[in-house]
């Protein structure tokens, strides 16, 4: 077994047109060679007014990015995000652990943006879908076929729908099950075999143009969902000198979470409104489940709290995470952060500060068979 934190890292993106336009002030410093993020407290007057205390705040995560302005030395791409944890991951499901990784942040922060990105800056998931299947294709390891599936899902009103079996009306939602062999799984979820990156393309391009978004004042494409990518990497590799069958079988979770803003921020109404509510059930439960893996009674030996206190169950998208979040996973965190925005920043940067304290342990996933 191989036990260790959850790896957290922040990503500050750069202004958008209408933050340019305001003339709006970055409230975010990071150092990169410490990896510190600072928070200033705002001292333009629309804040001022306000009858809160600001004041600035420090946060050290395993990894800063800036990517806030393009001309600084230190600016992160998207190649430098993937260089610095996705390559990481990659290696881990090679070698037979789950992987999950999840962005969260407010609406408009760069989830989307980090983990699927553009055509012409591709984010996590594509990036390391081209990767696994340039590795499998230029540096196999003898004796060792590999079985590529891949799944995509969406958590919508704390109902699950395949993103990748054609929209129906009335929706077709999927029901989740748990079982001692295969853990929490989505009955009936499609999982398609993929034998190139051209195949893994075409299936999330299929997902995306079948994501459920819908128009806030704050950003008019974002979506309402938290979309759950997965590649499942099978590698059977047969010993001629044992004459043993060596099967390794890793999962990794890629996680775009919807927006962690409470709905009142976006001006949300009516249906808007509701949504948002239950989209926050899910993203309550997370964050009480972060706060109980994160509670350090949990993590020495004596003191140990009963798995049961762990509110896994208490939504759709944490108890899907379980395996991930608690358990026989490696997993990262991105914290996407908008450079003017205090109060949701603040408890973005919060929420993955706690993160940080929970521990996994990942297993190699392997069956011998002779
Ligand atoms: P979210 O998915 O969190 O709602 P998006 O990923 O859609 O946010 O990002 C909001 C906007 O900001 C988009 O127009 C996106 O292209 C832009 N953006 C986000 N992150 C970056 C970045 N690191 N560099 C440049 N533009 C970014
Ligand atoms: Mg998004």
């Amino acid at each position: 077994d191989d036990a260790g934190n959850v790896k957290v890292v922040v990503r500050c993106r750069a202004f958008v047109r209408r933050e340019k336009e305001k003339g709006t002030q970055c409230l975010i410093r990071m150092d990169p060679a410490t990896n510190k993020t600072t928070l200033l407290a705002p001292s333009d007057d629309a804040e001022s007014n306000s009858r809160k205390a600001y004041e600035d705040k420090e946060f050290i995560f395993d990894k800063s990015f800036w990517s806030h302005d393009e001309s600084d030395p230190y600016y992160a791409h998207q190649e430098d995000v993937y260089r610095s944890f996705g390559e990481e991951f990659l290696d881990h499901n090679f070698n037979g652990y789950h992987t999950c990784i999840f962005a969260y942040g407010q609406t408009g922060s760069g989830k989307s943006y980090t983990m699927m990105g553009s055509p012409d800056n591709p984010g996590l998931i594509p990036r390391t879908c081209e990767e696994l299947f340039e590795r499998i294709r230029d540096e196999p390891t003898p004796n060792t076929s590999y079985h590529v599936q891949v799944s995509y899902f969406e958590v919508y009103n704390e109902h699950v729908r395949d993103l990748l079996s054609p929209r129906t009306n009335p929706p077709v939602y999927l029901k989740i099950r748990e079982s001692p062999r295969d853990g929490v799984y989505v009955q009936g979820l499609i999982e398609t075999e993929a034998k190139c990156y051209a195949d893994v393309e075409r299936l999330f391009k299929i997902g995306d143009a079948s994501r459920t978004t819908a128009a806030t004042k704050m950003n008019d494409t974002s979506s309402r969902s938290h979309a759950v990518f997965t590649i499942r990497l099978k590698q059977i590799t047969h010993s001629l000198l044992s004459d043993e069958t060596i099967e390794r079988t890793a999962r990794m979770r890629l996680v775009d979470l919807a927006g962690s803003e409470r709905a009142k921020s976006t001006e949300a109404t009516g249906q808007r409104l509701k949504e948002g509510g239950q989209i926050n059930k899910s993203l309550t439960t997370l964050g009480r489940v972060i706060a109980a893996l994160a509670d350090p009674k949990r993590q020495n030996g004596k003191g140990r709290r009963p798995r049961e206190v762990v509110p896994y169950r208490d939504s759709v998208l944490t108890w899907l995470l379980k395996d991930s979040l608690g358990g026989n996973s490696k997993t990262a965190m991105v914290a996407c952060i908008a450079p003017a925005d205090y109060d949701e920043t603040l408890s973005t940067l919060r929420y993955a500060d706690q993160a940080k304290r929970i521990r996994t342990r990942a297993s190699v996933n392997q069956d011998c068979m002779s």
